[in-house]
């Protein structure tokens, strides 16, 4: 007898008053966050553990002996733990603290970079990557004479296995590949795309910034190397990031930047560096956005991550299903296997006249490249208008989407 596990059902209003820009209006009008895969709007209990840290509790972290200071260390460090446990890596100093998803990829690129990479090595990454996920490697391939080598996709917007599988070779040094497209929202099969690296002994990063809000990640269970992620996409605040990795290779990298918190020792002679996770840290960390993005990660939690899900396929197939109505829209990424991200195009618009006409009606939609170019030229395709979905995203807000796109859509034709 199987025992199905009754996930519970939120209630999305209540949640909605969690979010004080949701109740604000744009143009007139309440507003329509359709958006969030750019940033993600904050609960109050967010912006509330940022104001309180710095009405009472600011002072520098790791430093003084004052209670003050303690205070704070312990409250940044707390972040940390939420992260840990968010994420379920074994050890809490594999949490690096970043200013984002974007500078966790390029303390890699650079760090592992500079340490295993020779000429004539490779790096592989897909065609759906973010701009942050190719250009610090091209970077880092660049100064070290190493090769990128890309994963094709097929027209639904999934990677292509078996071409991955050809391009592992014995010079491949790291695969580096996005959890969940931002542009399209497909679901890739890291944990598959992991084993095989493995087998041929090669890490593996997953830049995971669009993932987080929408699955739990384990990144033990993965068996990841490196796993990104940014706070403002998960309900947290901008300016702080995560890097995780193994021990084992964090310890075997040379820190990124020099400056304090990140040495042991220093004199004009020699320095000698920090233990992890202080050692990839130099300077004074944002300590109020660690907070923010604990609570964040507690927030997501409470509700449960199973329950959002949830809801977010829900809200995915009726957008898709309600779009798909609209004369003359095509969805670009059809993957059977797609987290809450909806971009098209419709025959005879441009996606910013739709996106412009939208905002008038008070609708936040994306519009452009997504900072995805090589993959809007494998779709042949400037850009497209892109509706992303979170957990505060209603039915409601849905429906005025589609009734915008389509009055859009009348006007211009
Ligand atoms: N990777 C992906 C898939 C993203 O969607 C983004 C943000 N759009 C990034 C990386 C970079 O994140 P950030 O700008 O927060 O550093």
């Amino acid at each position: 007898m199987t025992t199905l596990t009754a996930i519970k059902k939120l209630n999305i209003q209540q949640i909605r008053n969690d979010f004080p820009i949701l109740q604000t209006e744009m143009r007139g009008k309440p507003l329509v966050f359709l958006d969030s895969a750019a940033s993600s709007q904050k609960p109050k209990g967010v912006i509330d553990a940022i104001s309180q840290y710095y009405e009472s509790q600011h002072a520098n972290v790791h430093r003084g002996v004052y209670e003050l200071s303690q205070e704070a260390t312990d409250a940044f460090e707390l972040g940390r733990e939420r992260v840990r446990a968010f994420i379920n890596s074994e050890f809490t100093d594999e949490v690096i603290f970043t200013r984002g998803c974007t500078e966790s990829i390029n303390l890699v690129a650079s760090c592992f970079g500079k340490k295993f990479l020779n000429k004539g090595d490779e790096v592989i990454i897909s065609a759906m990557e973010h701009h942050s996920n190719i250009v610090p490697w091209q970077m880092i391939c660049e100064e070290k004479g190493a090769i990128l080598k890309v994963i094709p996709v097929n027209e639904k917007g999934e990677i292509i296995f078996e071409e991955y599988e050809k391009l592992l070779s014995d010079r491949t040094k790291i695969v580096s590949i996005v959890h969940i497209s931002n542009s399209l929202g497909t679901i890739n099969p890291i944990k598959a795309v992991i084993e095989l690296a493995h087998e041929r002994g090669v890490p593996v990063l997953v830049d995971g910034a669009q993932a987080t809000l929408h699955t739990k990640i384990d990144v033990q269970e993965l068996d990841v190397d490196f796993y990104t992620f940014s706070g403002h996409k998960v309900y947290g605040p901008t300016g702080i990031g995560v890097l995780y990795g193994k021990r084992k290779w964090l310890d075997a990298m040379p820190p990124y930047q020099g400056g304090g918190e990140m040495i042991k020792t220093v004199s004009f002679e020699k320095t000698t560096y920090n233990e992890l996770p202080f050692k990839f840290e130099a300077g004074t960390p944002d300590i109020s956005g660690a907070i923010g993005l604990g609570i964040a990660l507690k927030y997501i939690t409470d509700l449960g991550l199973d329950a959002i899900a949830e809801h977010e396929k829900e809200l995915l197939e009726y957008g898709t299903k309600k779009l798909l109505e609209i004369d003359g829209l095509r969805i670009i990424g059809t993957s059977e296997n797609k987290a809450s991200v909806i971009s098209f195009l419709i025959d005879g618009t441009h996606p910013y006249d739709i996106g412009t006409i939208l905002d008038k009606m008070g609708i936040a939609v994306r519009t452009g490249h997504h900072c995805t170019q090589p993959l809007m030229d494998f779709y042949g395709i400037p850009g497209t208008v892109r509706a992303s979905f979170a957990v505060y995203t209603s039915i409601e807000d849905i429906d005025k989407l589609v009734a915008g796109v389509e009055r859009a859509a009348r006007m211009l034709r």
